[in-house]
């Protein structure tokens, strides 16, 4: 590659970054981070009516947690800052409209007056002859109010008066526009099926096509990533870029991220339905409720989300599928992002979070959860997150699924209770407890060793014995190793749960028999 690398994450401030957009700013980083280059974060925020308060921050935060963090932001740029910023495409504002000037002295631009009524009435009225979805370019605009149509002296007039002045781009007829997008290939468009794209919109702000190309220029922006949605606009792009006769950025055009189930995009909604997150952070509403849950507060590690969201359209062509952020930098190439969508699968994200838990030291682990865990000493609370990580897919779990090493249990399994609780046997956890409570040490070993010499001794049938040890104990089959948690628990809460258990047990025996 013969020019540096700089790669831009460019997110209009419009409501949280969902994953899809994280992704993209993933690919980025590792792209830039691969051939050591930049990562920018462009915040594109031209359209001020569809500005969401607090995404700018959102944006930030989510990066931050992730540790992607832009070489590049708003406030940060450093020396790189005054020759390539500000970040923030509404002071960059005068910029833009030079380029467009330009553009309309050199005749590959125009102004438009229309208002929308009369760019509605113009569609209906070819809706009418049966052609549908017509386009305000060279179709139309011969018949639009437009400086191409005008004589000077009403072009005046209309521009002093200031009402729906816009530039359009004049897109020429029968034209190919021809690209190379690393992820598709050849890509081609007729510009006689492109419309006249706004680029200075009536409030005097450039449209999106015009800042992205000329910020992508004056940024020096090598590659270009960003979602399949704005492959078509990419066309119109190009054209800017010869008819100001600038070398555009590579482009790479990232497929959408489809429904776990079934066909079409991801969307919001499916967190609702699916009872999982499509961001990476919590999102509140106006008044403090919570929106959306974030991966982050769903109980993830970042390493394991931004692991799982490189495979999302991304593999490295191996068997390998851990990959910490510096081997995913070292394996990452655009040459293998794929071209059909990525399913969001989180069965597969919990997978990445649960080997990512499985590999992280107890010590690691406790640090991340000490704040469910505040009245536990850290010795314990550590020997707890070594017997619950393998049992758990999030950080939350340890909380909700472990909970009964620090209370009594909520409720006990009856279908269990029911299968394998024999009165009979009372007597014979009696005996067992008396051993138990003559232990010197009270260890996972000389715990078995009790427990199982008796059960051999006495001929009494293991599974029975220790799921009844289970359920007094925890309530629950799911609990780790019976004698590892026995331990854990201490030698008198487990005596006293088990006698509670037994007692509990034979009440419930009777009710049902009753
Ligand atoms: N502002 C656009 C967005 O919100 C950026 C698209 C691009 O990367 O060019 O996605």
């Amino acid at each position: 590659m013969d020019k540096r690398v700089r790669v831009r994450f460019a997110p209009s401030p419009t409501g949280p970054l969902n994953i899809g957009g994280l992704r993209t700013a993933l690919y980025d980083y590792l792209f830039a981070r691969k051939h050591g280059g930049d990562f920018i974060l462009r915040i594109e925020d031209t359209d001020k009516n569809r500005e969401v308060p607090g995404t700018e921050d959102y944006i930030m935060q989510a990066l931050e947690w992730v540790g992607i963090r832009p070489d590049e932001y708003p406030g940060v740029g450093g020396d790189k800052e005054e020759k390539y910023g500000p970040y923030r495409q509404s002071e960059r504002k005068d910029i833009y409209l030079k380029y467009a000037l330009q553009l309309v002295d050199e005749g590959h631009a125009y102004y438009a007056f229309d208002s929308s009524e009369e760019i509605d009435a113009m569609r209906k009225e070819e809706e009418e002859k049966g052609n549908t979805g017509a386009k305000y370019n060279h179709a139309t605009r011969d018949r639009m109010k437009n400086s191409l149509t005008l004589d000077p002296k009403q072009i005046e007039e209309l521009k002093n008066k200031g009402e729906n002045v816009v530039i359009r781009l004049k897109m020429p007829v029968g034209q190919e526009i021809k690209f190379t997008d690393i992820v598709r290939d050849s890509v081609s468009f007729q510009t006689s099926l492109l419309d006249d794209k706004v680029m200075i919109k009536a409030d005097g702000m450039p449209t999106y096509h015009l800042a992205n190309i000329v910020d992508d220029h004056l940024m020096e922006i090598s590659h270009v990533i960003r979602g399949e949605e704005w492959l078509s606009s990419t066309a119109h792009h190009i054209y800017m870029y010869q008819c100001l006769g600038w070398v555009p950025p590579q482009f790479a055009h990232l497929s959408l991220l489809l429904k776990p189930v079934g066909k079409g995009k991801l969307s919001k909604r499916d967190s609702a339905t699916f009872g999982f997150p499509v961001f990476p952070l919590n999102w509140f509403n106006e008044d403090g409720s919570l929106q959306f849950e974030g991966f982050k507060e769903y109980g993830f590690i970042p390493e394991a989300l931004i692991n799982f969201l490189a495979f999302l359209g991304w593999n490295p062509g191996t068997e390998q599928e851990i990959f910490s952020k510096e081997e995913l930098i070292q394996a990452f190439s655009l040459d293998k992002v794929v071209k059909s969508g990525a399913r969001f699968d989180i069965e597969k994200a919990k997978w990445f979070n649960q080997q990512y838990l499985i590999a992280m030291s107890n010590a690691e682990i406790a640090a991340l959860i000490s704040s469910d865990f505040s009245n536990v000493q850290q010795d314990t609370l550590e020997a707890f997150c070594g017997l619950m990580k393998e049992r758990v897919d999030n950080l939350n779990e340890f909380a909700s699924k472990g909970y009964f090493f620090f209370e009594k249990p909520k409720d006990w399994d009856q279908k269990t209770i029911r299968k394998k609780y024999k009165v009979e046997n009372d007597i014979h956890f009696k005996a067992m407890a008396e051993a138990l409570k003559n232990l010197n040490s009270f260890e996972q070993e000389e715990i078995q060793n009790v427990i199982k010499g008796y059960i051999t001794e006495h001929e009494l049938g293991f599974g029975n014995i220790l799921a009844i040890y289970r359920i007094a104990l925890t309530g629950t089959m799911k609990g780790p190793d019976i004698f590892a948690t026995m331990e854990l628990l201490g030698k008198e809460v487990s005596l006293i749960r088990l006698q509670d258990g037994l007692r509990l047990f034979k009440e419930f025996q009777k009710e049902e028999n009753a």
